[in-house]
């Protein structure tokens, strides 16, 4: 199982302007000096091979990950993200897209009027919901006026997919279950397990609900889990004046992780106003965070066959995880 995040920012689509490119060349530029690095061929290979920190940019469209296994492809959510992922995979041959969709906030519709399969005859996207209402919101994009193309002018062909909460969805040797997640209006996570790996996105999610008892029917959906994609919009400090905002910050991700024994935790649904240097601060944070909890969990860990804890990383726009070669 494979993960590809073509969309990690949250809320609005994030631009790089000329003053944050600008920005970017002169922290390449002074570490390039810090390095001793003279030549453009010295600058390639240290810039190829990570040396000035990774990702120098962690990107600005909004949600859209894919989980691929095998030659199956699904996406959660359709953000500006998923712009890029069309035109990717139509060149490949690809007709049918299968899309889960966790919650009807623009941010993760966006990107599906620009996302150019369907606008072709031929090509099928099938919408996978919750939400009861999800078909007539996200037709209300489509109404001739928000955007120039009316539901009926559409080429392509665009399906509805009721799913039951808790109810898994099979696709060959892949199953793809709803779960609830804590976010105004409500969000549904799913989680994709395929030949004895997982996956689950929380996002978009508070996490207001996070010892067992208060996760309750939700609590499986963490457990014995490869990879949680968590929502970590805010730094922990900035949580409590964004209460009831329905996103959560890293620190509270790596104690469901440590306490659960989930293998990774990526960190995704950037805000907007966060810049590169915030992003790899949070990170930084949340490791020294998760230093100092470990030693209470360090024997569960031992017995779980990792015994330095979870993987902590910051997602990008980009970004693959294989599970299958971590
Ligand atoms: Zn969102
Ligand atoms: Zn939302």
């Amino acid at each position: 199982m494979k993960v590809k995040f073509w969309g990690t920012r949250g809320s609005l689509p994030q631009t790089l302007n000329n003053g944050d490119v600008h920005a970017i060349v002169n922290e390449l530029l002074a570490a390039s000096e810090q390095q001793g690095i003279r030549t453009l061929r010295t600058f390639k290979i240290a810039l190829e091979q990570g040396d000035f920190g990774v990702p120098i940019s962690y990107g600005g469209n909004t949600s859209c990950t894919e989980v691929l296994h095998g030659t199956q492809s699904f996406f959660v959510d359709m953000g500006s993200g998923l712009r890029e992922a069309g035109s990717f995979y139509m060149p490949k041959g690809v007709k049918e897209f299968h899309i889960f969709l966790t919650h009807m906030h623009w941010d993760h519709l966006i990107g599906l009027p620009f996302f150019i399969p369907i606008h072709v005859p031929g090509y099928t996207v099938k919408i996978y919901h919750v939400h009861r209402n999800a078909p007539e919101y996200v037709r209300i994009k489509f109404n001739g006026v928000n955007f120039p193309l009316t539901w009926e002018q559409i080429g392509g062909k665009i399906e509805f997919v009721q799913m039951k909460l808790y109810e898994p969805l099979k696709f060959g040797d892949v199953s793809v279950t709803p779960f609830v997640l804590d976010h105004p209006g409500g969000s549904f996570g799913y989680r994709f397990d395929a030949a004895g790996k997982s996956c689950a996105i929380g996002v978009d999610g508070e996490y207001k609900r996070t010892t067992a008892t208060e996760l309750a029917k939700d609590l499986p959906f963490y457990q014995n889990l490869d990879l949680l994609i968590f929502d970590a919009q805010y730094e922990i400090a900035e949580l409590a004046s964004r209460f009831d905002w329905g996103h959560c910050s890293p620190n509270i991700g790596v104690d469901l992780a440590l306490r659960e024994c989930i293998k990774t935790i990526v960190f995704t649904h950037h805000d907007p106003w966060a810049n590169t240097a915030k992003l790899r601060r949070m990170l930084k944070q949340a490791s020294t965070y998760m230093t100092n909890q470990f030693p209470a969990f360090k024997d569960r860990w031992a017995a779980a066959g990792q015994p330095n804890g979870p993987k902590l990383l910051t997602a990008w726009d980009s970004l693959i995880i294989d599970l299958d070669n971590p």
